[in-house]
């Protein structure tokens, strides 16, 4: 989850949240939000009662970038989940989602994929949480950001490679939930240069029988 509207949209679920309005026990509340220490190993985690699904697709993924396998919460593109604002590319007041939504507990482990430099986030604005990852690869000439995510291993100005441990997902700044905002931009660029993440992101669909 991440848009202009992410900031009310934590707002208005802090204020759910707090009155209770979602019909959560406060114990489910803590728990959903203290998890961030462990991490579950099984391919089918508790849901998360935050998790709204804005796709029809309801497999598993796995990915070189996280643990388990997950599904897609909300995709890249226009979209019909109400954190964003009305964008002119799409239809019937629909907003933008500039990254690939996967639901995941809190704490799941993330991994880089790619040769990168980890610059600064501080650019990219409170939605994506407090300690956003900005990764950057100058010779292919990309950013990824990986937002909401706790516990980050890595610093400004290390070099990270495929299979580094780099974060743990989390709820930071989401009000929808633990998951991983996967999004990739031109390489300094701004987030008008969104592009489809997914194939960096190296999905692979979990059979059923193995579920
Ligand atoms: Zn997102």
């Amino acid at each position: 989850m991440l848009g202009a509207r992410s900031l009310l949209g934590s707002l208005l679920a802090l204020l759910l949240l707090g009155g209770g309005a979602i019909g959560l026990p406060a114990s489910a509340v803590t728990a959903a939000s203290t998890a961030g220490t462990t991490e579950q190993v099984s391919s089918k985690p508790k849901p998360d009662p935050r998790w709204v699904f804005y796709t029809k697709d309801k497999r598993r993924y796995t990915s070189p970038w996280f643990g388990g396998a997950r599904r897609i919460m909300i995709p890249f593109g226009c979209t019909r989940a109400p954190y964003y604002s009305p964008d002119p590319r799409c239809k019937k007041d629909r907003g933008f989602h500039h990254g690939l939504d996967l639901a995941m507990p809190c704490g799941t482990r993330l991994w880089s994929d790619r040769y990168a430099w980890v610059v600064s986030g501080e650019s990219l604005g409170p939605a994506y949480g407090e300690t956003p990852l900005l990764l950057r690869n100058h010779k292919v000439g990309f950013d990824l950001v990986i937002g909401h995510v706790r516990k980050v291993y890595v610093d400004v100005g290390d070099r990270v490679r495929p299979g580094d441990l780099i974060a743990r997902a989390s709820d930071d700044g989401a009000p929808d939930g633990c998951h991983l905002h996967f999004e990739r931009r031109a390489k300094n660029g701004g987030l008008d240069t969104a592009v489809r993440p997914r194939e960096m992101l190296d999905l692979t669909a979990k059979r059923k029988q193995q579920q």
